[in-house]
């Protein structure tokens, strides 16, 4: 019988959930040791300044490192990529042909880009997920770049603004009828499209790319109506995919990430030997607050409120701390900074039936209200500050006071 002492926590994926996940362990007083294995050679490090301006090339980090208030005495293994996991016997294969044991595995692998269904990819054409991704696209952009956006998203709106702010000539290709849509509804989404076109920027809605023609300095991005867009960079900003992979195998649900029970555990078909859990962008699971519907949440702060459950989870599993009785109920928040535009969402905007104007207009500041079958579901604000601290509190008292919607 292996002494508590000897244990050994696997977190894959070294980055804000996987960090917080490994801090929430020591505060919560495991002794055992955690070895955090990550793709990327670089320590963690923030990801939403990636997308809001150019990225310092000279010293990225400065602004970017991820700090720790505590040791954490982990054991890092960077630049490498856990390709497989047998969770019957503890092991974890690397992509260097090594293996390590663990007694819990926390799932903290987050997502990567979605690309186009594209042929051939020129040179010129970024992503914007890791910090190389965003130092390469700062190299690239310069006043007078002729720039195409695939994806009107959230961080395809950022980027949009970023390079007009720099003096770029950007074009955005979104399917949907206007920017924003899925998470923000048509009403925001559109006034902010017009913000957005009032300082430069082309929109061209409902339509999508087909083919990129060219060599890696210039192409001709063609829409699927024929348009033809001329870019010196382009960049796909249309979603992302799940780092689930390497959990293959387990008799665990990897649809749409890894699906978790309301505890942040993993469900899987046949009872794993070892505990694992999933946290951040990675981690599907129910809601409370909304209904019984397992979501991920691809939001900073839904990174750091998984890490922390699921190390109570996983403690209590492992015969240490209290077991976890209160249902885990995270309020959804992002902000978002699209050229003047500072934009706060709490709670699911994107699942309401109704919106409404609840302060200021849409050409200003305002703060919209979302509604789901007559009960309150979310709240955008764009500008105040205070504004947003004093509506996330009244959403949290509405979610979190019993009136949750009903789906009948
Ligand atoms: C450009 C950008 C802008 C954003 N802006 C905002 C914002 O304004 N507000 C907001 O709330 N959120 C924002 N987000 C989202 C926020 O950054 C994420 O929610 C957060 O990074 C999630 O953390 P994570 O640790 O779950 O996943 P990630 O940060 O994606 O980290 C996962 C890590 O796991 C590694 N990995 C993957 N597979 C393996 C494997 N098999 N073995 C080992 N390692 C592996 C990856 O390389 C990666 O380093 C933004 C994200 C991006 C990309």
């Amino acid at each position: 019988m292996t002494s508590p002492d000897e244990r050994r926590i696997a977190v894959v994926g070294a980055s804000l959930a996987g960090l917080r996940t490994a801090e929430a362990f020591r505060t919560g007083g495991w002794q055992g040791s955690i070895t955090l294995i990550g793709a990327e050679s670089h320590p963690p490090y923030s990801r939403p300044p990636l997308s809001k301006g150019v990225t310092d090339a000279a010293d990225p980090f400065s602004r970017l490192a991820l700090r720790s208030s505590i040791d954490i005495q982990a054991t890092w293994v960077l630049g490498r990529t856990v390709e497989a996991c047998d969770l019957t016997n503890g092991v974890l294969r690397l992509d260097d042909g090594t293996t390590l044991t663990a007694d819990a595995v926390v799932a903290a692998t987050g997502t990567r880009a979605r690309r186009l269904p594209l042929d051939r990819r020129p040179a010129n054409m970024h992503t914007v997920r890791t910090i190389d991704d965003a130092l390469a696209l700062g190299k690239a952009l310069r006043h007078g770049t002729r720039v195409v956006v695939a994806g009107a998203g959230f961080i395809g709106c950022e980027i949009a603004a970023t390079a007009s702010q720099l003096g770029c000539r950007v074009h955005v290709v979104t399917f949907d009828q206007t920017a924003m849509i899925a998470p923000l509804g048509h009403t925001v989404g559109a006034a902010l499209q017009r913000r957005h076109e009032r300082s430069g920027i082309t929109f061209h809605t409902g339509r999508t790319v087909v083919s990129v023609q060219g060599d890696d300095r210039c192409c001709d991005v063609i829409l699927d109506d024929g348009t033809t867009l001329r870019a010196d960079v382009t960049i796909e900003a249309i979603g992302s995919v799940c780092n689930t992979e390497w959990l293959t195998g387990n008799g665990l649900d990897l649809h749409e990430g890894v699906l978790c029970d309301n505890d942040l555990h993993a469900v899987a078909s046949t009872r794993t030997a070892i505990p694992i859990a999933a946290v951040g962008d990675v981690a599907r699971f129910p809601n409370p607050i909304f209904d019984a519907e397992p979501r991920r949440i691809e939001h900073w702060q839904m990174a750091v409120d998984t890490a922390r459950h699921a190390a109570r989870t996983l403690l209590h599993a492992l015969g240490h701390g209290q077991p976890v009785t209160n249902p885990f109920t995270p309020l959804p928040s992002f902000w978002s900074n699209q050229g003047s535009s500072r934009l706060q969402s709490f709670g699911l905007p994107g699942l309401a039936d109704h919106v409404e104007i609840l302060d200021g207009d849409l050409d200003h500041d305002f703060v919209v209200g979302y509604r789901r079958h007559g009960s309150p579901i979310g709240v955008m604000v764009c500008g105040g500050i205070r504004e947003a601290a004093r509506y996330r509190r009244w959403l949290a008292e509405h979610l979190t006071d019993g009136l949750v919607p009903s789906a009948s």
